[in-house]
């Protein structure tokens, strides 16, 4: 069966969810080969083999850290010569798509981003994505070269399963390209204890309607009932309630989680290119004629400081 490569997004060895989701993919196409680079690469074998990694190609060095993404897309490049995979998937972060859209240009191949799903095909992987601010959904497949596709988070399950995940060195050497721009330094993000917006399973999110910094202690309330993170959208970002890093849609972000809940939000055409594609979608709106209503699976008509404070109290209740 063909190889196929996944790329590793792990901090120190701790590799995140959307590249587990990532091997579930995979073993629909083909078997499993992880590609882990930079400080705990080899760290991350054991849980890439319980989730169907056949192998895990690792390779570290301090240009990992020290320059910006070429080094990883010279290491993933390095990879796809040395196993001549029949794809390679890359997670959907803004990371992943630099290190993509690179690899695809180097190796001359065909890349899609942004898919949703991913399935065989007689002449290769399909992809589907979602397009036109997700008024389309489209498959489509490449048709050059070794085709390289970013995954948004949450689009496949994360699957248990034993693979033997052998260990081996990706030898790599770095060009002088790869050491052009230098990071000069990092500043970690004050942790709110909220899972990452793209990468969450479910998001609580509040527009005007939230009318006020003060009032969106009401939707992280929810949020943490339900262990969501939180979004906005960019009319309450630009009123200055809530930071921009949480702002979702087309000039914010996109995500898929498996429940999104709107609170507050009219569903304007930007507002949902970045959340069309969740799972389930709930709408909280004390306007019945609110286009958010078009697309939700569960709608409540009303006050969100009526519901909002319901709901967590009964979710909390539940949750004893
Ligand atoms: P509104 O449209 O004002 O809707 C507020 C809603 O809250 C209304 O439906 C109202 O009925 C409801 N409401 C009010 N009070 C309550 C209450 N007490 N209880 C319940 N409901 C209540 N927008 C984004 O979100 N993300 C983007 O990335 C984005 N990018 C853009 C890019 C461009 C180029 C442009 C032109 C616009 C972009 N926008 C984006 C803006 C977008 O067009 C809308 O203006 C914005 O999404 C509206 O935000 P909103 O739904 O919170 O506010």
């Amino acid at each position: 069966m063909a190889e196929v490569l996944v790329f590793v997004d792990h901090v120190d060895g701790a590799v995140r969810k959307p590249t587990l989701e990532l091997l579930t993919l995979a073993r629909r196409i083909g078997e499993p080969v992880a590609v882990a680079v930079g400080a705990g690469a080899a760290d991350t074998a054991s849980v890439l083999a319980g989730h169907g990694a056949v192998r895990v190609l690792t390779a570290d060095a301090p240009e990992f850290a020290e320059y910006l993404v070429v080094p990883k897309v010279e290491a993933l490049q390095a990879a796809v010569e040395a196993v001549s995979p029949s794809a390679v998937l890359v997670p959907s972060s803004a990371e992943g798509k630099e290190i993509a859209a690179r690899l695809a240009v180097r190796i001359g191949s065909g890349l899609i981003t942004d898919a949703v799903d991913l399935e065989a095909g007689e002449q290769g992987p399909v992809a589907t994505q979602s397009a036109f601010a997700a008024s389309f959904t489209t498959k489509s497949r490449v048709s050059k070269g070794v085709p390289v596709v970013t995954v948004k988070p949450n689009s496949a399950p994360v699957e248990p399963v034993q693979a033997a995940g052998a260990v081996e060195a990706l030898a790599v050497s770095f060009s002088e390209k790869a050491t052009g721009t230098r990071v000069t330094s990092r500043t970690p993000r004050e942790s709110t204890g909220r899972p990452e917006l793209t990468e969450a399973a479910i998001v609580v999110s509040g527009g005007r309607g939230v009318n006020g910094a003060e009032n969106f202690a009401v939707i992280e309330a929810l949020a943490d009932s339900l262990g969501a993170a939180v979004g906005a959208s960019r009319a309450a970002v630009d009123a200055g309630w809530y930071p921009h890093t949480n702002q979702v849609g087309q000039t914010g972000k996109s995500v898929s989680p498996q429940l999104y809940i709107a609170s507050g939000i009219s569903g304007a055409i930007q507002h949902r290119a970045g959340m069309q594609t969740s799972k389930t979608i709930v709408a909280i709106n004390k306007d019945a004629e609110a286009p958010i209503f078009d697309l939700v699976d569960y709608g409540v008509v009303g006050d969100l400081f009526a519901v909002v404070p319901q709901l967590t109290e009964e979710i909390n209740t539940r949750k004893g």
